[in-house]
């Protein structure tokens, strides 16, 4: 853990937190956001890490509070739509930061949705050079990114639940459910090479699954994903 110490600008009051190294080192793009929520009249600030925990932006947001309890799931949707939040969702599983062009008001009703979802963890990024993904809802220039037809299916599958907590809940549960298991993918495929349904059946992997983590494993670690071996033939050559 890291430790880190900020200021915020808006009340002046000094704010610590502890940051998982691991963390910043799976920031593909450089950067990440963590929201600090604090005050007698909470409000959230936003810092921007680096790789080696050097904060490189702040930025306060003084109505989020508020926002993140007011806004219903259904409009959120409304707002974005189901496959914007999808990719979104899908980039959170790699901690991959996005750039998201679209208007301040819009933004910062996403922003408030979102630190419901990642808790310590926001994604979305001012800065577009750092970003590993493009969202830009203007222009409607989208990235695809890696799970979005998953989580779109997950974003269906939450409108059918009763309440908001219980759908931010499932969303939440999801995305840790596929960090989990790409880690465990990753940590049994650093040690050897494995057959696909070896695989499946260690990580107890549904094939969709399956295949969200070779992708993510292709993505960030090109070396371990050579050692998912398909069939028994490859095994032999
Ligand atoms: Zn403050």
């Amino acid at each position: 853990m890291k430790k880190i110490s900020v200021r915020c600008p808006l009340c002046r009051q000094q704010l610590f937190l502890n940051i998982d190294e691991r963390k910043l080192r799976l920031a593909p793009g450089g950067i990440i956001s963590i929201p600090i929520i604090h005050g007698n009249k909470p409000h959230i600030l936003l810092v921007y890490l680096d790789r080696n925990g050097l904060i490189r932006g702040r930025e306060v947001f003084n109505t989020l509070i508020d926002m993140s309890y007011k806004v219903p799931f259904r409009d959120i949707i409304k707002i974005v739509g189901e496959k914007v939040l999808a990719k979104i969702l899908a980039a959170g599983v790699t901690y991959s930061p996005i750039y998201v062009r679209l208007n301040e008001k819009v933004s910062k009703i996403l922003q408030a949705f979102l630190s419901g979802i990642f808790q310590g963890e926001i994604l979305l990024t001012v800065d577009k050079a750092s970003a590993e993904y493009t969202i830009d809802m203007i222009s409607k220039h989208y990235d695809t990114i890696i799970g979005e037809k998953y989580f779109l299916k997950i974003i269906k599958d939450c409108l059918k639940l009763e309440s908001d907590k219980s759908k931010i809940l499932k969303i939440a549960s999801e995305i840790e459910n596929l960090r989990r298991k790409a880690n465990d993918a990753i940590a049994y495929l650093s040690k050897r090479k494995m057959l696909v349904a070896e695989l499946e059946v260690q990580l107890g992997l549904s094939e969709e699954e399956f295949n969200i983590i070779r992708k993510i494993i292709k993505n960030k670690r090109p070396d371990l994903a050579k050692r998912i071996i398909d069939g028994f033939l490859d095994l032999i050559y």
